[in-house]
């Protein structure tokens, strides 16, 4: 499908005028970008560049809509040092009043090159010894020509010693700085350069082409020593996405790896590579690894699904036109399916593992009163404006639950194939014809809409696809869609003790959960992070931000709190807590009595366990070192 022109149309006429002067030839000479990373532990970027012109008024552009961000948040506020310069005299700038992204200049007669500096203020990515470049946080072009039409040719100095890993093609090296073909601002924005101090480039599962590596840098020199149960199950996800898929849309693909904890954390997309963040030992010891088990496989599934194949509303011709996130339930939901069922399939995470995580996730959707309200597609529709933020209410108002709740989706729709098909068929079968349209390709994007959608799942077994999904998606229900785990042979009950998966990644962030029971998150100072809605704490009304700092007349502890859930079981004594909100200290009365709650995942004996046959290998994987319970 081709570009739709109908955004650009919809600017006003002095805009219009303005993109037909800015207007690049597409004979003209590249952009050049040198990206100066050699100080950037100091967190004061640089790059300079240089932009082939004609003399008349110009307008230079940078990234707003940031393509996997799916939000307005090009880092314009960080740019500073920003100096233009033609045959070696300063040339006057003026911001756009409305687009603050936009630079005007007037190009002075007989000037055909643009010198640029920039310098970029970044404090994400980046910590003493390692920094993750992704090009939009300096990058200048012109403005109103589609990005995939713009020759841009980059280069990018680090520190000395440093390694570079990036899915970039390296031409040539000049001392520190490493020079890279010509690419377009479109896939220049989608190549980021990893560099560390303690870098390695792994090639993986060299029997398979294209060819794939991880490049991953750390803080400390063992990091990188990544242990041999994530390397082969990385190895294992290679072939296992390969089998999934049945198509690649890159000429090779560089997993980039950070592993700090002061670089941030991060899952960033892209058609040739992902951009990675863990803490430094996010993948050093079980307990973390399988927390952070899904991030590699969601990442790289995005490749298909999300990049190649993309929804018409994001497939935006530039980064200024404004992105429409209706379909994210697919971008992001079935590719959170897909990542899930991955790590399992490639042995980032067990069977029960897998059984764990999912029914932590069912049992949080499923109690989420905001759904009494709010329609998944609206999470969808108005993903920029849900992402992080205070947890205060959060289950009133809801999140980016397309994730999750897309996740959950796309499960029924596997099983209802699998079902209807006799077990013949899978969403395999449906895979094989959407993000394997076109069979193997390099990078390119492909939209889709959702009659597409509707219509290849027809392809796969005739049903009323269309009302299925759309029924899911814009009805009102309090309950989250369940009927993917009954199809597949289990159901969701909820026991006295949190699995071995939820204890996990509750110790990681810190938390006490009794969500499920009483209806609190607090942090292990007895901080109340959220109520849930109709619950008893809600009712005690108890609000986010207060400290429990007394129970039962003992003070506030991990412990004391447990203890008083199992207490009051079966009792009519209420919980007695005593909560400081601000600087006044009132009691409370907690009436609950139905003691510890955690979602779990129970087998309906006699049922089609298809849930099993979901995550079974489709490849001759390798086993994972050490690891207990692998049986399929
Ligand atoms: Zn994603």
């Amino acid at each position: 499908m081709p570009w739709s022109i109908a955004p650009l149309l919809r600017r006003t006429s002095a805009m219009l005028a303005i993109m037909i002067a800015a207007t690049i030839s597409a004979f003209a000479a590249p952009i050049t970008i040198t990206a100066d990373l050699s100080e950037a532990p100091r967190k004061l970027w640089h790059a300079d560049m240089t932009i082939p012109v004609q003399p008349g008024a110009l307008t230079l552009t940078t990234v707003k809509w940031v393509p996997g961000n799916h939000r307005p948040t090009g880092p314009i506020d960080q740019l500073t040092g920003i100096v233009f310069h033609a045959n070696g005299k300063t040339l006057p700038w003026r911001r756009d009043d409305v687009d603050l992204y936009a630079f005007h200049l007037d190009v002075p007669k007989g000037v055909s090159t643009l010198d640029v500096h920039v310098d970029a203020i970044v404090t994400a990515r980046v910590s003493d010894k390692l920094a993750m470049l992704e090009w939009e946080k300096f990058m200048l072009y012109p403005a109103g020509t589609p990005v995939r039409d713009i020759q841009i040719q980059p280069s990018v100095k680090v520190p000395s010693g440093w390694g570079v890993g990036t899915a970039l093609t390296p031409t040539g090296k000049d001392g520190d700085t490493t020079h890279f073909a010509p690419v377009t601002v479109e896939m220049l924005e989608d190549s980021p350069v990893l560099t560390g101090k303690y870098f390695k480039e792994i090639p993986l599962a060299p029997d398979v082409t294209p060819k794939h590596f991880l490049d991953v840098a750390g803080d400390a020199p063992e990091d990188v020593d990544l242990r041999p149960q994530f390397l082969t199950a990385l190895n294992n996800l290679v072939h296992e996405a390969g089998a999934m898929y049945s198509s690649h849309h890159y000429n090779s693909y560089h997993f980039l790896l950070t592993l700090s904890d002061y670089a941030g954390g991060e899952g960033l997309e892209h058609h040739q590579s992902s951009d990675n963040g863990v803490g430094e030992k996010g993948y050093a010891d079980d307990q973390h690894a399988v927390v952070e088990a899904d991030l590699l496989p969601h990442e790289f599934t995005h490749s298909w699904n999300g990049k190649y194949r993309r929804p018409e509303g994001l497939a935006t011709p530039d980064y200024t036109t404004p992105m429409r996130g209706d379909l994210l339930w697919v971008y992001e939901g079935m590719t959170q399916y897909l990542g899930d069922i991955l790590a399992a399939r490639s042995g980032f995470r067990t069977p029960e593992q897998y059984r764990e995580a999912l029914a932590y996730m069912a049992g949080t959707y499923d109690n989420r009163p905001g759904r009494n309200w709010r329609n998944t597609e609206d999470t969808a529709i108005s993903a920029s404006i849900l992402r992080g933020g205070n947890p205060a209410w959060s289950n009133w108002r809801r999140g980016q639950d397309y994730y999750d709740e897309g996740e959950l989706l796309w499960l029924d729709v596997d099983t209802t194939i699998r079902q209807l098909t006799h077990n013949q068929k899978s969403l395999h079968d449906f895979l094989v014809l959407f993000v394997g349209k076109g069979g193997d390709t390099g990078p390119m994007v492909v939209p889709y809409n959702f009659d597409e959608l509707a219509k290849t799942l027809n392809e796969v077994v005739p049903n009323d696809w269309a009302g299925f999904l759309h029924e899911r998606i814009t009805t009102l229900n309090p309950h989250a869609n369940l009927a993917g785990i009954e199809h597949g042979g289990y159901k969701v009950v909820y026991t006295d003790k949190p699995s071995s998966y939820e204890r996990d990644a509750l110790s990681m962030r810190s938390n006490i959960d009794a969500w499920f029971s009483a209806g609190l998150h607090l942090t292990h100072d007895g901080t109340i992070a959220d109520v849930r809605v109709y619950s008893a704490a809600d009712e005690a009304k108890l609000a986010p931000g207060e400290k429990v700092i007394g129970v039962n007349g003992r003070t506030f502890s991990a412990d004391t709190f447990h203890d008083a859930l199992k207490q009051a079981k079966g009792s009519t004594e209420p919980i007695h807590l005593i909560v400081q909100s601000d600087t006044y200290i009132y009691p409370i009365d907690l009436n609950y009595h139905d003691g510890e709650k955690y979602p779990a995942l129970q087998r309906v004996e006699g049922t089609p366990a298809l849930l099993d046959d979901i995550i079974k290998p489709m490849t001759a994987v390798q086993p994972i070192p050490g690891a207990k319970n692998q049986g399929y």
